[in-house]
């Protein structure tokens, strides 16, 4: 018997439940990519959009290399669907899950349609450690707070091999499958070679940075994870985003590092864990409150008075040109890499909602946009956590102080001079406050801060105080 294998965002060969299970239990596979223009209001961004064209090429190699090949199309899921069907004379449907409230709905609606037509649907779960619906306070009630669903969560969690990538029992191939490029992912004008530069997207790239991660940066995570000049942190974000890594596989190999490592030096692999615990807590949040990627999650701010839009004072933030260097090198390594440090996202996104008082949804949207992670769960709770509104949210009064932050985690401005070559040659002092020196800025052409940051952080106080009032 044939099954048609559909690949989504779990572009890997091992440790792919739905792969595996129809290598196993068919004698041939028809491995599918459809790419629909259907993901409404959250369509990939640009960035995305070109990591997925890249992945998908490893993925079709992968394949080529195992026997079999990657069959590309572009349209209308289930009429495509029906008509490989029919062509291929396939009794069975594989894929694994996916979380958000968009593409839950059109797979629910897809399963039963096939069903329907007689055909058997296998639904498995290749990205998260547990299903979003599977952990519940004592009292069967989704979790708010990210501590007591840890707590939950982690001591259900164990080291368990991953799956090996299956032997290909046979491959069907269909003739009107269309080239890569006809999915029309890349952009036209050519932004991306930072990005380029930056990444290896496909399974290969992603086995290698955990490689990495582990031989360089695992064992002082805790302590360098909040040093962006420093690759402190595993940059698996776009990896586990398109599924070319699993939670399973980073556990496993990272236990059995530890494990293997004298017992005076192991590493503490918790820290690192509890990260991916946010990840988990990310997709169980978006799962039971679909609609917080646009709602406030705490309703009380639907009455808070942003500032208007101010769409002068979004470009600058965007380019990377606010005057405040930490908030611009950040905005600069966001559009050159795709990718930006999670310490620096949290003081962008508090510079944009507080000292400009700009609604989160244009930051959320921005990184949309430009990340290679954007992650519908991630992103929202990431926006939803800085602007304060989020479940287990920074209080509002929280303002970051960019300055203060630099010195702290950028004390020598590694960070800052290599993504601000306009300020390389700043003396320390004032490369942390440039507009301390009018001549600094004349010669280097650095913007003046469009906001002095006290006062800016005095209004935006004011403003939560009359929320709170
Ligand atoms: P590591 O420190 O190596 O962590 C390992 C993995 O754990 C990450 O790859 C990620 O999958 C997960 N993780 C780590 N921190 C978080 C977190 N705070 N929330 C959820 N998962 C986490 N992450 C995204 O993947 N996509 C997004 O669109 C995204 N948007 C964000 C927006 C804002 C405003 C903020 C503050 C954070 C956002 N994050 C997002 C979370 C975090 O910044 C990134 O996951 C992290 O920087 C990725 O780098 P890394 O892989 O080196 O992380």
């Amino acid at each position: 018997s044939t099954a048609l294998v559909l690949f989504r965002r779990d572009l890997r060969l091992a440790d792919n439940p739905a792969w595996s299970a129809a290598c196993a239990e068919h004698a041939q596979v028809l491995p599918v990519f459809i790419h629909g223009d259907d993901d409404g209001a959250w369509r990939a961004g640009g960035a995305c959009r070109w990591w997925l064209h890249h992945s998908l090429a490893a993925l079709e190699r992968g394949l080529r290399d195992a026997g079999a090949g990657l069959h590309l199309r572009r349209g209308e899921p289930l009429q495509i669907l029906r008509a490989l069907i029919a062509a291929s004379g396939a009794g069975a449907v594989y894929w694994n899950r996916l979380y958000e409230p968009a593409a839950i709905a059109r797979d629910t609606r897809i399963k039963s349609a096939l069903q329907d037509d007689g055909i058997a649907v296998h639904s498995h779960n290749a990205a998260l450690w547990c299903e979003p619906w599977q952990i519940a306070t004592q009292q069967g009630l989704p979790y708010k707070v990210f501590t007591p669903y840890w707590r939950n969560l982690r001591p259900q969690l164990q080291a368990v091999e991953p799956l090996p990538a299956p032997r290909v029992p046979g491959w069907r191939d269909l003739p009107d499958g269309l080239a890569l490029a006809a999915l029309d992912l890349l952009p036209r004008i050519a932004w991306a070679d930072g990005l380029a530069a930056s990444w290896q997207p496909g399974e290969a790239g992603a086995q290698e940075l955990l490689e990495i991660f582990g031989d360089d940066a695992l064992g002082d995570y805790a302590r360098a994870r909040d040093l962006p000049a420093r690759h402190g942190t595993s940059r698996l974000s776009p990896h586990l985003h398109f599924g070319e890594i699993s939670p399973r596989q980073i556990h496993f190999a990272l236990e059995r590092r530890a494990g293997a490592t004298d017992p005076k030096r192991r590493p503490d692999i918790e820290p690192y864990l509890r990260e991916l615990g946010w990840r988990e807590f990310a997709h169980h949040l978006l799962y039971h409150f679909p609609h917080t990627p646009t709602d406030n999650f705490n309703p009380r701010f639907d009455g808070f008075s942003w500032a208007p839009a101010d769409p002068a004072a979004l470009e600058r933030w965007q380019r990377g040109r606010t005057g405040i260097p930490l908030v611009d090198a950040g905005m600069r390594e966001l559009w050159h890499t795709g990718w930006m440090h999670n310490r620096v996202r949290m003081i962008v996104g508090s510079f944009l909602t507080k000292n400009l008082r700009q609604h989160w949804q244009h930051g959320a949207r921005w990184f949309w946009d430009t990340l290679v992670d954007a992650d519908l769960a991630n992103n929202t709770l990431g926006w939803q956590w800085v602007a304060g509104c989020g479940a287990d949210a920074a209080p509002y009064f929280r303002v970051f102080n960019p300055v203060t932050q630099a010195k702290r985690f950028d004390p020598d401005g590694v960070y800052l001079r290599r993504w601000l070559p306009e300020l390389a040659e700043a003396p320390l002092a004032l490369l942390h406050e440039p507009w301390k020196d009018a001549d600094l800025l004349r010669r280097s052409g650095y913007p003046a801060q469009m906001v002095d940051l006290g006062e800016s952080r005095q209004l935006a106080l004011e403003a939560y105080g009359a929320l709170a009032r």
